[in-house]
């Protein structure tokens, strides 16, 4: 049974009442879904890159949704509440911040930058502060400070793996669900949701490939995915 038809995957009811299988399709998406295509292989890459990643994050002990992996492209993952926020970490600045606050592309932010967006494709996931979260009701004080200690956490692990593999995180967005009282990462992480770039070249290897028209968007994803595999 079919349970939600996202822009990238869709999620089906596990073979328990706790569980969902989430299967990542071929399609790609870019401007809130105003540009749209099919591409032979791209779910399997991103399948292949979240997994390597959440089996990263589970070592230095984060709690992830990932119970299983299914096949090529389908995971068994906890049913969570979905909290309505994406959460944004920038390490440096790219997309949205440069076009909001016309800053150089690039520009290093330390600490991070860690942003919240209410999800909602209907009003283009407008950003939104810890208060005016609350007072939407989507969630607390307490848990969206939770969840910007979790990713920034999650950000210093990703960043050590990427720079293994010779790619600098530039930004990335992040979901967390309510799981048994707690939260825990849940969606996906690959180059749809993260800007990658090359630590030498600054060469693009993620969906603003995509996005800006700059090539086979999947050579990019093809190469984070043998980079990543080659990181001991
Ligand atoms: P920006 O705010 O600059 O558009 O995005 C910041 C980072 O979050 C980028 O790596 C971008 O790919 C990711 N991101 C932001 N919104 C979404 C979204 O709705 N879906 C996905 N997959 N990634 C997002």
């Amino acid at each position: 049974m079919v349970l939600h038809t996202g822009k990238s995957k869709t999620v089906h009811q596990g073979a328990d009442e706790n569980t969902v299988i989430l299967r990542f399709t071929d399609n790609i998406t870019a401007g809130n879904g105003e540009k749209h295509e099919t591409m032979q292989g791209k779910g399997e890459l991103c399948a292949a890159i979240s997994n390597l990643i959440f089996a990263h994050l589970k070592l230095n002990g984060v709690e992830t949704h990932l119970v299983e992996i299914l096949d090529e492209t389908s995971v068994l993952a906890k049913k969570a509440e979905i909290v309505g926020v994406e959460v944004i970490v920038r390490n440096a600045a790219a997309g949205g911040f440069v076009k909001k606050y016309g800053v150089a592309h690039g520009l290093i932010f330390e600490p991070p930058v860690v942003e919240f967006c209410v999800k909602s494709d209907k009003l283009g996931d407008p950003m939104a502060n810890e208060n005016q979260i609350a007072a939407l009701g989507i969630a607390t004080p307490d848990e969206l400070s939770e969840m910007t200690k979790k990713s920034l956490l999650i950000n210093t692990y990703m960043c050590r793996l990427f720079k293994k593999a010779g790619i600098r995180l530039a930004d990335f967005k992040l979901e967390f669900g309510r799981y048994e009282n707690k939260l825990i990462l849940c969606d996906e992480i690959s180059p749809d949701s993260c800007r990658l770039w090359d630590m030498k070249t600054g060469e693009k290897f993620d969906k603003d490939i995509f996005r800006q028209g700059l090539g086979d968007v999947l050579d990019g994803y093809r190469e984070v995915f043998r980079r990543l595999s080659d990181v001991k």
